[in-house]
């Protein structure tokens, strides 16, 4: 009863858990006519992470960086189920997953369980908040759509409750002060998203209070940024410096409270700092459906995982992404060539089973023939032993041609946006490196994201609210 999934029997299903990068790849160069596939995940859309502080600070409409995931699914050759729940168990023995509808409105059924022939697991990671005090209570993330969502609605809070009148002067240097922790790239990235709203937009709206605004970003290691080279670094902090962006090195957040963060500064001693918002940056972990499925499986899950496939699985779970630790940096990068090349090895494996099906099919034709060739009817002679052999013997030869390739990474580079129409990038050149740094790089940041973007639909919502914003500034209302 009720709806019905596409199903045919003679096909393996296909269950893939996520609609993020890895999965969202997979999809969109699975051969669906080789599977049932189902996909199952909690958000019935794509996000396209690398945009999301444009969200955060208003340049980009939360919208525009979304893709449903029907989008790309009611694209293929055969039907596929999408399924807006989140996985709550994997049973790597009975080769089962569950699932349960988390949303507002449920119907009279809103957990089930559904076999799997192959499993593609994607589900990404969650926020590392490494237990700090604090941090799930007053601080706002990164991570997801609600998340750049919840912080715009907080700095502008923090920014209208500073604009009350007879607002007490450190009362008003607390609530426009914002510290933004974790130097990685969505803390250097969302710092530059927040210096700019303040620089374009803020000081003409709220000229009395622009002069008070304060952003400072904390990192417990030497430096921000480690994945880029030293020189692009250095062009980040001095363009921090110039931007009044306070960098603080060696310093870690040891809690975080309604209205300070205490800091552990590089010479130990711990300070108080007020603020009005704290932005959570501080790296992922995985979750909890991971850390429930390593423990069924074998330990020893090696870092290389050249095929995605899952040790102790029998090679029915595939891992893509962030989900769990490889060799390569948890990236959108990795994840969606992860994801593409799945895709290939899927359509190779669904190819090689049916060509062994067949070719079980013929021998047991086969044992039925004649022991002899017969004549037919008009007087030809047909031997149909020979006949299944030769079939059998191509099959053979085709079977000897499906070599599956283990995954290879090809980097493309790493691209930040540091604010001020600036970016920095580290691209790979001629076995070695192409560092640059500034306005030039900050076009081909723009247009780079633009083309990864996956749809025509969404490269024109985001070009066109980058137009909106040029012409009329940024959306200072708080919904
Ligand atoms: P995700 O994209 O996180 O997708 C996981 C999916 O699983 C989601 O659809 C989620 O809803 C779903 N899911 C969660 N739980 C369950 C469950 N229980 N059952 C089923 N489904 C579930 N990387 C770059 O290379 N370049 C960048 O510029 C860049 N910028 C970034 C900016 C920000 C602000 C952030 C947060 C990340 C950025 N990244 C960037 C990193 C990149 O987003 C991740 O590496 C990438 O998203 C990993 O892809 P994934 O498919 O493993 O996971
Ligand atoms: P990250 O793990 O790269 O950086 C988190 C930083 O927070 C680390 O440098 C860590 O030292 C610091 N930190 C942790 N705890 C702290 C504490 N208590 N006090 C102070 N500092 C603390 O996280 P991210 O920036 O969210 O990036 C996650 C992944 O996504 C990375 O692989 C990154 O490369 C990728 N990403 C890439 C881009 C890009 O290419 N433009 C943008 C965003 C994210």
């Amino acid at each position: 009863p009720g709806a019905q999934l596409p199903f045919d029997p003679e096909k393996k299903t296909l269950v893939v858990l996520g609609s993020g990068w890895g999965t969202t790849s997979l999809l969109k160069t699975l051969d669906t006519t080789d599977y049932n596939v189902v996909v199952i995940s909690p958000k019935n859309y794509f996000l396209f992470t690398p945009l999301l502080p444009s969200v955060a600070v208003g340049t980009l409409n939360p919208r525009s960086i979304l893709q449903p995931t029907r989008y790309i699914t009611r694209h293929k050759t055969r039907q596929v189920s999408v399924i807006e729940a989140e996985a709550t168990d994997v049973d790597p023995i009975n080769k089962t997953v569950t699932f349960t509808d988390n949303s507002e409105i449920k119907g009279t059924v809103s957990s089930t369980t559904i076999s799997y022939d192959y499993l593609v697991y994607g589900v990404g990671a969650e926020v590392q908040t490494f237990n700090i005090p604090g941090v799930k209570e007053h601080a706002c993330f990164m991570k997801e759509l609600s998340d750049a969502e919840k912080m715009q609605r907080a700095f502008m809070d923090c920014v209208e409750t500073a604009a009350f009148p007879g607002q007490d002067t450190k009362e008003v240097e607390r609530l426009l002060h914002t510290v933004v922790v974790g130097g990685g790239p969505t803390g250097v990235e969302l710092s530059g998203e927040i210096h700019d709203f303040l620089e374009d937009d803020l000081k003409s709206w709220y000229p009395e209070l622009a002069g008070k605004v304060k952003i400072t970003l904390v990192e417990a290691l030497p430096s921000v940024l480690p994945m880029f080279s030293k020189q692009l670094i250095d062009y980040t902090e001095s363009t921090f410096k110039e931007s009044k962006i306070d960098i603080l090195t060696k310093t870690m957040v040891k809690e975080v409270k309604e209205k300070s963060v205490v800091l552990q500064m590089p010479d130990k001693s711990i300070q108080e700092v007020p603020c009005g918002m704290v932005v959570w940056a501080a790296g992922n972990k995985g979750r909890k459906l991971t850390q429930d499925l390593m423990a069924k499986l074998p330990q020893d899950q090696t870092n290389r995982r050249d095929y995605m496939v899952m040790k102790g699985t029998n090679g029915s779970i595939f891992a893509i992404g962030d989900c769990t630790a490889t060799s390569y940096a948890p990236t959108a990068q990795v994840a969606s060539q992860q994801g593409a090349y799945l895709a290939r090895i899927l359509h190779q494996m669904a190819k090689k089973d049916n060509l062994i099906s067949r070719a079980q099919q013929l021998e047991s034709m086969k044992a039925q023939a004649p022991a002899a060739a017969a004549a037919s009817a008009e007087g030809e002679v047909v031997d149909t032993k020979k006949k299944i052999d030769e079939e059998i013997q191509d099959i053979n030869r085709q079977l000897g041609k499906i070599k599956l390739r283990p995954f290879q990474y090809s980097h493309q580079g790493s691209l930040a946006y540091i604010g001020s129409d600036k970016a920095i990038a580290d691209l790979p050149f001629m076995n070695g490196n192409f560092a640059s740094g500034g306005v030039a790089t900050f076009l081909f940041w723009r247009s780079a994201y633009l083309s990864t973007l996956f749809s025509l639909r969404n490269r024109t919502l985001v070009a066109t609210d980058w137009m909106k914003v040029k012409l009329f500034g940024r959306d200072v209302s708080r919904e």
